[in-house]
């Protein structure tokens, strides 16, 4: 995080870095003889918010959050696939079949209106055999 971004009177959101959480998962994966197929894997999509009307321009963004530890805009880290930007260790998200699943996407915070605890976020995973879907919800 740059300090010119954000008024130094700020609060400063605090992530735990992790590099990527698809290694993570790949890492652990291969560790117990689990392999991702790489056909779930979705390339990176970002989901850039266009709202519509006043009350959703008005529940869009924050006033002091600014950019995270990455350098990234808090509100505008939603994405399809691409590796989840962890803001917490997580363990290899298994299907009841046993299959790693893939990413599928992560949802930011909305704004200070509608804010996931510390600016945090929730990773959704798929099973593409079974349709089973997990989120996980992490915030600073
Ligand atoms: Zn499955």
């Amino acid at each position: 995080m740059r300090s010119s971004d954000v008024p130094s009177t700020a609060p400063r959101a605090k992530y735990t870095s992790i590099e990527s959480g698809t290694s993570l998962i790949s890492a652990l994966a291969k560790d117990d003889g689990m392999k991702e197929d790489p056909a779930d894997q979705i390339p990176e999509i970002p989901l850039v918010p266009q709202p519509e009307t006043a009350a959703a321009k008005e529940a869009l963004g924050f006033k002091w959050a600014g950019k995270d530890s990455d350098g990234k805009v808090v509100g505008m880290r939603s994405k399809f696939g691409g590796a989840p930007d962890l803001l917490q260790p997580l363990d290899v998200v298994r299907c009841s079949c046993g299959k790693v699943m893939a990413h599928y996407a992560q949802i930011d915070s909305i704004g200070d209106k509608f804010i996931l605890g510390d600016c945090g976020m929730i990773f959704v995973f798929v099973c593409f055999d079974c349709l089973e879907v997990k989120a996980v919800l992490q915030s600073a």
